[in-house]
């Protein structure tokens, strides 16, 4: 059975812009320290199918326009597999919070197909910056890393270090 680092993208793998938490232009694109090095070495010494999956409130709308969105998302696509980091499934979620949307973290309404395949969900782990993405893993069943300061008491590990990620 596979297992799955299910992995978010804002203050991930990527900087989350301070201001409007919205990475829509290139000039806000910056990743997070370590993450070539170390996801690297995970996709090529460990046995883990990688899923990025994350919230991108309102893309498509006027708050959000795609065009907006693409080139970021592009680069940090072929940046990744330059480094030998390919994802298998890119899942992007674009409700407003207040919608309520069960395809919106911590919800899995795009993930079925890992709670019905022949996924090792138990040894899977999500890996993000928010509570949502602690929650998903519950949802899941699941491991959560937690990348934070203060000690998420849900997650299995909270770190603010990809090398820490790698090594545990
Ligand atoms: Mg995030």
């Amino acid at each position: 059975m596979k297992k799955v680092l299910f992995i978010d993208r804002d203050g991930t793998l990527v900087i989350e812009p301070p201001i409007d938490f919205q990475l829509d232009s290139l000039e806000k694109l910056q990743f997070y320290p370590g993450v070539f090095q170390y996801l690297a070495r995970i996709a090529t010494e460990l046995d883990f199918e990688l899923v990025m999956v994350t919230n991108q409130d309102g893309l498509g709308t006027t708050s959000f326009p795609e065009e907006t969105f693409w080139p970021a998302q592009n680069k940090i696509i072929e940046a990744f597999e330059n480094e030998g980091v390919r994802f298998s499934e890119i899942l992007i979620d674009k409700s407003f919070p207040e919608e309520n949307a069960p395809t919106r973290k911590p919800g899995t309404a795009l993930l079925t197909h890992y709670i019905k395949g022949n996924y090792d969900l138990e040894n899977s782990y999500v890996i993000g910056d928010r509570n949502t993405d602690v929650q998903l893993a519950k949802n899941l069943g699941c491991k959560a890393i937690f990348i934070g300061i203060d000690i998420n008491p849900e997650a299995t590990l909270t770190t603010t270090s990809w090398k820490e990620i790698f090594t545990f």
